[in-house]
């Protein structure tokens, strides 16, 4: 039986890239050792980390003024590190507030900075982009902040918003390279890599150069991005097998037409996934406004049908798409109901597969 997996994360990654690791993986290039065992200031591995960084910047076309660090801590310790070298000794920073993502980040904010929340989507229980024209911007703040995707709600921006002079600073941990994006519109980027990247233990950023090296001073070094972006993201030992991990699934996009052929593929897959569900009669639901539907993560939930109320059918669905190899679709605990994410490494046929099944079920239980 074919396995899909549908996880928000740590998720699927493709197929040949496991394969091309599992290859390589006790005896890398003829070095005699695995990746893992490889020095970080080896020749080997520095080139292993160069070619990640180079296929990184090209396939998002990454400005030379911007820097491309490989930490740790997850997106978890950016929700710290933004405003501890970001505020550049201003008072306040503008945070949107359009779920579980965005108020983690906010909360972690507070303690270093005032955060004003200069848009919300709380209002309808997080599942729409507020308009921009709505957002309550403070023109001295030290940079925005917000999160193109929110992974636990499924709500997309499919646009960048325009904050004028104001650094951009965006939360992408779970639609980084799932779309084209201008790096240019922002201050800095970041994600972590076990959605759309690699395996956990990486966090990517990428920072414009003159928001770098305004750190206060007494900040602990491993959260100064100066640190990392003086040291080649070398200062401490690196991630060095996530990071070859990466680099081994940024040479597979390269191979597949790059970010564009993803955006593509992406685009259909949620254009098949979100079609099967506004077809379903009210079985199947989306909460999220329609302009503002994740492509990564769908999230969907099912209506107790007829008379006979089901208490059962979210248990009895996930048991069956299990039964038939289509795994991990239970939605966040904090808000229930299902989620199927289909990140890059997610093959059309796997969502096709999760069609099938839901139609079947619909009608089973209709
Ligand atoms: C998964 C996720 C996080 C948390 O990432 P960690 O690496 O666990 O810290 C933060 N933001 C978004 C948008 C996510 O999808």
């Amino acid at each position: 039986m074919t396995i899909y997996n549908f996880s928000a994360g740590p998720a699927v990654l493709p197929k040949a890239v496991l394969q091309q690791a599992q290859a390589e993986l006790i005896d890398w290039h003829g070095s005699g050792m695995s990746v893992m065992e490889m020095s970080h200031r080896g020749r080997e591995y520095m080139g292993i980390h160069a070619q990640a960084e180079a296929d990184l910047r090209e396939l998002l076309g990454i400005p030379s003024s911007y820097k491309v660090l490989f930490l740790q801590g997850g997106a978890h310790l950016q929700f710290s590190m933004v405003p501890l070298n970001l505020l550049r000794g201003k008072l306040s920073a503008d945070y949107i507030n359009t779920g579980e993502w965005s108020k983690k980040a906010i909360e972690e904010a507070k303690k270093f900075s005032y955060v004003n929340v200069a848009a919300s989507n709380a209002d309808r229980n997080a599942s729409y982009v507020p308009a921009l024209d709505s957002w309550k911007l403070d023109r001295d703040a030290a940079f925005v902040h917000y999160t193109p995707n929110e992974t636990i709600g499924g709500v997309e921006f499919n646009w960048v918003p325009d904050v004028g002079a104001v650094p951009l600073v965006a939360d992408m941990s779970s639609n980084i390279m799932s779309r084209a994006i201008d790096v240019s519109r922002f201050g800095l980027i970041y994600a972590g890599a076990q959605k759309n990247i690699g395996p956990a233990g990486l966090t990517i950023v990428i920072v414009r150069e003159d928001l770098v090296g305004h750190a206060p001073s007494g900040l602990p070094a491993m959260l100064d991005y100066k640190t990392h972006a003086d040291n080649g993201s070398m200062y401490n030992t690196p991630p060095t097998y996530g990071i070859y991990m990466a680099g081994l699934v940024f040479q597979w996009l390269k191979k597949n037409g790059g970010i564009a052929a993803m955006e593509r593929a992406n685009t259909a897959k949620a254009n098949l996934l979100y079609a099967a569900i506004d077809a379903s009669n009210g079985f199947y639901q989306c909460p999220v406004n329609k302009a503002d539907r994740s492509r990564m993560n769908v999230a969907f939930t099912l209506k107790n049908t007829g008379t006979l109320k089901d208490a059962n059918l979210d248990g009895d669905f996930l048991k069956q798409a299990d039964a038939r190899g289509l795994l991990q679709l239970k939605g966040h605990r904090s808000v229930g109901g299902m989620r199927a994410s289909i990140y890059n490494a997610m093959p059309i046929e796997g969502v096709q597969a999760l069609v099938g099944f839901m139609n079947e079920f619909a009608n089973s239980k209709g």
